[in-house]
């Protein structure tokens, strides 16, 4: 006898990002903006203070006041997470039931399919248009048509970088009134159609933040649940005491004091993914047939090219030092500082031209 894995995990890889050290990295969405030497001094000091002996707030109850106070969401309907993975986990597993019916549209984040597959939820599949739009009138008739208990979807989208506008959002929630409508926004700093202060009208509403990608602190895994305090209530009481840790609730909240810098590092973001874009939109309008490329509502573009291009191209980057991600025949590129957005640029026209 000897012990086997259940099936459920046996044929799973732990999830890899590209290794290696990399000239441009340009792969993960994070932020390309460091924290400022002053903020950092700040935060050493707040970190030298804190009592590491104890147990953290298992509320977060500061960063929910800070966080309320940028958000403007009152603390009450705010869950902190390790991570906005973590409240995947937390909400799959615990306010969905095993077999219970979880749609994800596609493509999107592939984490939502994983974890409802963990959690052994019965995951149905959306398909977006061929713009990578979500029909709502389609998506509504298929959650009535189910029964499905959650759906979920990131706006703007990762990797699409296409958005949702508020309306459509709105109008999915109050079309599936017995259905969980879980947005995630971890984009939504580089856009204007949040839906976040909505989150108390309807008792079928949940937004999902993150610290990791406007916000510069992919480091500290950080994450935020907005929904009427019904529903914070329950993920309160679901998640692990001590999910997260002292260190990161203390510069958690230092950065939410400091709203000025947060919305200077949004605006720099935004002005070099729209220098990105109008590059690789220009190089598509010369190559039109070897290069098409969305309209984006975050820190990314996605480009869609011929088949095998994009696996050339993507291997061809890594071989001078810089890395982006490859989704089949797709590519989706992180905007960076200017000289990496240049380099990524005048790589891609390379392998194009
Ligand atoms: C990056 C990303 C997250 C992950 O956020 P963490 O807070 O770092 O776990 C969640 N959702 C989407 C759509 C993302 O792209």
């Amino acid at each position: 006898m000897s012990y086997t894995l259940n099936e459920k995990v046996r044929n799973l890889t732990p999830y890899e990002p590209i290794a290696g050290s990399y000239r441009i990295r340009l792969d993960a969405n994070e932020s390309f903006l460091e924290l400022t030497p002053k903020m950092k001094e700040k935060m050493a000091a707040r970190i030298g203070a804190l009592h590491l002996n104890r147990y953290p707030d298992p509320a977060a109850s500061a960063v929910c006041v800070k966080a309320g106070g940028y958000f403007h969401v009152r603390p009450e309907c705010i869950t902190v997470g390790n991570g906005s993975d973590e409240l995947l986990t937390l909400i799959t597993q615990t306010l969905m039931g095993k077999g219970e019916k979880l749609v994800y549209t596609t493509p999107d984040f592939s984490m939502y399919r994983l974890y409802g597959y963990l959690a052994e939820n019965e995951c149905i599949g959306f398909t977006k248009d061929d713009s990578f739009r979500i029909d709502v009138d389609a998506l509504i008739a298929l959650i009535r048509k189910e029964g499905a208990r959650t759906v979920i979807f990131s706006n703007p989208c990762n990797p699409t970088g296409v958005g949702l506008p508020r309306e459509e959002v709105l109008r999915l929630v109050e079309g599936v009134p017995d259905c969980l409508v879980v947005v995630d926004e971890a984009y939504m700093d580089f856009w204007d159609q949040s839906v976040l202060d909505c989150v108390e009208k309807y008792d079928n509403l949940m937004v999902l933040k993150t610290c990791s990608k406007a916000f510069s602190m992919a480091g500290i895994r950080c994450g935020l649940a907005f929904a009427n305090p019904v529903l914070t209530n329950a993920l309160r009481a679901v998640k692990s005491p001590y999910n997260v840790n002292a260190m990161t609730q203390a510069v958690a909240e230092l950065m939410f004091e400091s709203p000025h810098e947060l919305n200077q590092a949004i605006r720099c973001i935004i002005e070099s993914r729209d220098w990105l874009y109008a590059a690789v939109r220009a190089l598509a309008e010369r190559f039109p047939e070897k290069l098409r490329v969305l309209p984006t509502a975050a820190n990314f573009v996605y480009l869609q090219l011929p088949e095998g291009e994009a696996a050339r191209i993507f291997e061809g980057m890594k071989e001078n030092g810089v890395v982006i991600r490859r989704m089949g025949d797709c590519l989706r590129i992180t905007c960076g500082t200017r000289e990496e957005n240049a380099e990524v640029v005048r790589l891609l026209e390379e392998w194009i031209a």
